[in-house]
This record gives C-alpha cells, sequence and structure tokens, in this order.
C-alpha cells in the first residue's frame, strides 16, 4: 500500500504553490527518507517562483533549507542511522571525481544538481537525501535557528572564510539583512573590525546589535567613512546594487578582497588601473562545502551565532513567499511542517 504525504508544488511562475498528496518517496541505494521538521525559504526559491531563474521541469518542490529526521535508510548507508537530525542543503550530489570535487571545492563541480531543482526539495512531509551530503544537527541548536545556516548562513560563512580575514583588518559588509547579518558574526569572530553599510536604518541597528563596530549609511558619505577608518581589507557584496560596487572600489585599502555573493541585474565595471594599482581581488563565492557546514553548526550549537528567523505554518507558505516577494520580512521565514 502507498502512503501519502503533503507537498507544497510549484506548478507555474507566480502561481500559488499546490499543497497536494503525494507519495512518499523510497530512498535508492545511498539515500535515506527524511521527515522534514522545518525548511528555510530562501531567496533563491522566490527567484525561482518569480521565474527569474528557470527550472528545468515543473512541477516541482522547492526549499533547500530543511531539517529533518532520518526515518529509513537505503541500501548500503553507513554514515546515518534512524532517529538522527540532519540539514538538508542547496547541492544535492555532485559528481566526487573532478578536480573542483576533490580539491574542496564542491560546489563548483560541473555536474552539480540542486535540492528543488533537480531533486524533490523540502517543502514537503518527507523528502529523499544523499546520505553522504546529509549535515548532522547538534541537538543543542534548534530546527528554526539551524534551517537558515544551511543556505544564507554557509553562503555567508564561506564567503569570509574565502577572504581570510586577519585579527585587526577592518572588513566592510554592504547590505546587512540576511546574509549580511551572519557575515557580519562571523567577521567578528575572525577578530576584524567590522563596518555594516545599509540603506535602511533598522538594518543598521540590527547590525550593532549583532556585534558591528560602526553602522553607515549607504546613501550619505560611505566612502569617505570607510577611508577614515583605513580603507576596507575586506568588503562583502550582499547589497545586490551597482551603487554598492561603486562604493567597495572606492573604499578599498591597498590589497583589498572584494567579494562578491549577491547578483546584481546589471553588469559591475572597474577601471582596470584602481585595481592594478592597489593590487585588489576580485572573486566570487557561491554556496558553501558540506566541510564548511560541519564548521558552521559547531559554531551555532556553542551559541557564537545568531539568527533572525520566524516560523510560519506549512498551509501558510504561500503567504511566506507573497511577504519575501514585497520585501516586508525581517529575518528569515522558516515553514513549520508539523
Ligand atoms: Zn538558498
Ligand atoms: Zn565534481
Amino acid at each position: 500500500m502507498t502512503d501519502y504525504m503533503k507537498s507544497a508544488r510549484m506548478v507555474g511562475v507566480k502561481a500559488p504553490l499546490e499543497l497536494v498528496d503525494v507519495p512518499i518517496p523510497e530512498p535508492g541505494p545511498g539515500e535515506v527518507l527524511v521527515k522534514i521538521e522545518v525548511c528555510g525559504l530562501c531567496h533563491s526559491d522566490l527567484h525561482f517562483w518569480l521565474g527569474e531563474h528557470p527550472l528545468p521541469e515543473l512541477p516541482t518542490t522547492l526549499g533547500h533549507e530543511g531539517i529533518g529526521t532520518v526515518v529509513k535508510l537505503g541500501a548500503g548507508v553507513e554514515n546515518l542511522t534512524t532517529g538522527m537530525r540532519v540539514g538538508i542543503g542547496y547541492v544535492y550530489d555532485t559528481c566526487g571525481a573532478c578536480r573542483e570535487c576533490l580539491t574542496g571545492y564542491e560546489t563548483h563541480c560541473a555536474s552539480v544538481a540542486c535540492t528543488g531543482v533537480d531533486a524533490q526539495g523540502c517543502f514537503a512531509e518527507y523528502t529523499v537525501l544523499r546520505a553522504n551530503w546529509a549535515t548532522v544537527i547538534p541537538d543543542t541548536l534548534e530546527p528554526v535557528d539551524a534551517a537558515p545556516l544551511l543556505c544564507a548562513g554557509v553562503a555567508a560563512y564561506s564567503a569570509t572564510r574565502k577572504a581570510a580575514l586577519q585579527p585587526g583588518e577592518l572588513a566592510v559588509v554592504f547590505g546587512s539583512g540576511g546574509l549580511g547579518s551572519y557575515a557580519i558574526q562571523f567577521a567578528k569572530l575572525s577578530g576584524a573590525t567590522v563596518v555594516a553599510v545599509d540603506l535602511a536604518h533598522e538594518k543598521l541597528e540590527h547590525a550593532l546589535s549583532l556585534g558591528a563596530d560602526y553602522a553607515i549609511e549607504a546613501d550619505g558619505n560611505a566612502i569617505d567613512q570607510i577611508r577614515g577608518l583605513g580603507g576596507a581589507d575586506a568588503s562583502f557584496n550582499f547589497a545586490p546594487s551597482t551603487a554598492s560596487w561603486r562604493q567597495m572600489i572606492e573604499s578599498a585599502a591597498a590589497r583589498c578582497r572584494l567579494v562578491l555573493i549577491s547578483l546584481p541585474h546589471e553588469d559591475l565595471r572597474f577601471n582596470a588601473a584602481e585595481v592594478i594599482e592597489s593590487g585588489l581581488r576580485i572573486f566570487g563565492s557561491a554556496d558553501g562545502t558540506r566541510q564548511e557546514l560541519r564548521q558552521l553548526m559547531q559554531l551555532a550549537s556553542g551559541g557564537k551565532i545568531r539568527s533572525v528567523v520566524e516560523s510560519v505554518p506549512f498551509m501558510q507558505i504561500n503567504d511566506a513567499f507573497e511577504r519575501l516577494a514585497v520585501g516586508s520580512v525581517q529575518g528569515r521565514l522558516v515553514i513549520n511542517m508539523q
């Protein structure tokens, strides 16, 4: 007899998700079945729903910040047991054999498959997960606090880690919303002096409460203020605008690392001389690896990372998408499946 579960399925661009009964999937070899407790709603889910990133096929079930309990093991699974609480992130699987996979850059694998895109996601009562892609969630961490770490948190963590911040350096975080609020905390933990830049006054207040040393309004004389502090040794762009890009370039100290994470709609421009003469380094960062997720969960379980989350019942998932689309959300929305 087939057992059924509720699944929120995306059936078309900007169309309400349909809450339908579908068969509970069977875990294949190397896979586990997970009963989902909560799943964070990420901006990538919104981009998919708005049609900004086309999906290979519809209907699909989005959601890639899932936390749940392993309830069934597929053949050959040895690293997990039933009853373990695991996290399900954006990367569903990679080839495991290419240069990127073998050198710690697995998120750049050319054969990457993604949760909610190439495989069913976590806005459902159950989902199937590749066992060797499970992130074990410490018992001391609340599921709602852990969920946003699986994509937003680890993306910010990976970006700050790649910047190799040294104690006493000046780290400037452009955009203090979801990812930026995590980056502020990671930069602070590395011993840097942290500057938050944002247009919204309440986000700057929040940045200070998370440990930022300075909060600067983006539309004021941000460049002069950052230069007055000695210039940025590392800048992180979580604000998808060309205006913040100019500010990053012009507030950079010599040998500044400029890290791009969010996607602006327009091309970013720079003059080669200003990059060459100051020895600037510009690079991108996307998502984070399994090892970075492990490190992040350890940090968070020690109480060193704060998430601002709002729990939303599963039946109100369409309201959550609408609210995120109009930008009326403080912190991260986490859908509760229970
Ligand atoms: Zn995401
Ligand atoms: Zn690979």
